[in-house]
């Protein structure tokens, strides 16, 4: 279900209301496979993270996306730790090891932006991994929107 819209002239629509508050419990962080950006590469690696150790192939592979209608994407995944399978930089607390320097499908997520020929959606992201999301709870503003704007924004924009 879309909640924003940027559309041709980047400007953002706010279609719905959606309360989200992120309980830290982590299955998004076991269960997805992440997609990284080179802008989120670079960010890892002015971080001190080399590359052999944050992502699972130094080539990109095709991944369903929620960013295209239908469709994959050729995009390098975040590594996942071997056997359990979950994401390298999940610590034992839950909590991200990456966290100020979190791929942009981190911070984004339970939201995703889809492109299509329209231009740009912010959507909830179709996976049924995040269980504490409500749409159309809040009646009133909450700084949900705020946010999927702001990163949203710095996605397409800078
Ligand atoms: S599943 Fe949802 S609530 Fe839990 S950590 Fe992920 S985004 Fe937060
Ligand atoms: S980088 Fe952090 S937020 Fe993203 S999947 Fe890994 S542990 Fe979760």
């Amino acid at each position: 279900m879309s909640i924003a819209e940027v559309s041709k002239s980047c400007e953002i629509t706010i279609l719905k209301h959606v309360h989200f508050e992120c309980l830290g419990c982590a299955p998004c962080c076991r269960l997805n496979n992440i997609p990284v950006t080179e802008k989120d590469i670079q960010l890892l690696l002015d971080n001190g993270i080399e590359l052999d150790q944050s992502l699972e192939s130094l080539s990109p592979v095709l991944i369903p996306s929620s960013n295209v209608e239908k469709g994959f994407i050729k995009a390098y995944i975040l590594r996942k730790k071997p056997f359990v399978k979950e994401c390298v930089f999940l610590e034992e607390n839950l909590k991200c090891k990456i966290h100020s320097y979190k791929p942009i499908a981190c911070q984004l997520y339970p939201f995703a932006v889809r492109k299509s020929d329209e231009g740009f959606t912010a959507i909830i992201h179709p996976d049924t991994v995040c269980a504490h999301i409500d749409i159309d709870v809040l009646e009133k503003d909450s700084n949900t929107i705020e946010i999927v704007k702001d990163l949203i924004s710095l996605l397409l924009f800078e």
